[in-house]
């Protein structure tokens, strides 16, 4: 079984400007976000999430503030990189879970565009990708206006693809050919079977069919 969970949290000030741009969404507002990109913490926070999870540092490690490059950058740019090293690692999306902190604007009206952007660069489907919108109820800074923080939880399981097999006969290699072809007819993952890094098919296991 290989699964792997993951968090993260941002952070961003308000400043000069027209509009917030969370989840890929903009959202015009009397104010702007601080920052070196476009200051969505929603993508930044569930980019650093899906970076925990394979314990690959965080996204300043992979896109520094420094580089400028990342001007401006459209953050949705990070999530479709880090779900593209998400794949390339044999994992998918289990589900995402978003927490978004603020007083103003009011979120609600964008939450389900955000849902579809997000799994859109993500790959999967929208039923996969949460995001709820909160108020810290006029305390601490995100009560006070001073800013935005977004809170993500990932759950990344392997992908149901088939691992290499070390069948003893063509029957057994025929049986566990079937066995995956089935499964994924019927979109029941099972994720021990198809992670090639832990687990290779085992001939002798007596679970086995
Ligand atoms: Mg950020």
């Amino acid at each position: 079984m290989s699964m792997r969970i993951g968090h993260g949290i941002d952070v961003h000030a308000f400043g000069p400007g027209d509009h917030v741009t969370l989840g890929g969404v903009r959202i015009a507002y009397e104010k702007g976000l601080l920052a070196h990109s476009d200051g969505d913490v929603v993508i930044h926070a569930l980019c650093d999430a899906l970076l925990g999870a394979l314990a690959l540092g965080d996204i300043g490690h992979h896109f520094p503030p420094s580089d400028p490059r990342w001007k401006d950058a459209d953050s949705r740019q990070f999530l479709r990189h880090c779900a593209a090293l998400v794949a390339e690692r044999g994992f998918m999306l289990a589900n995402a879970d978003i927490s978004v902190v603020c007083e103003r604007p009011r979120l609600a009206p964008h939450v389900e565009l955000m849902r579809q952007r997000l799994a859109q660069d993500i790959g999967c489907p929208v039923a996969d990708v949460s995001v709820k919108a909160t108020t810290s109820e006029k305390l601490g800074f995100t009560g006070r206006g001073e800013g935005i923080a977004a809170h993500a939880v990932v759950l990344l399981q392997a992908r149901p693809v088939a691992a290499p097999v070390q069948a003893r006969d063509d029957a057994e290699l025929h049986a566990f050919v079937e066995r995956v072809a089935a499964e994924v007819e019927a979109n029941v993952a099972r994720p021990e079977d198809a992670d090639p890094d832990t687990v290779q098919w085992q001939a002798q296991d007596k679970h086995a069919p």
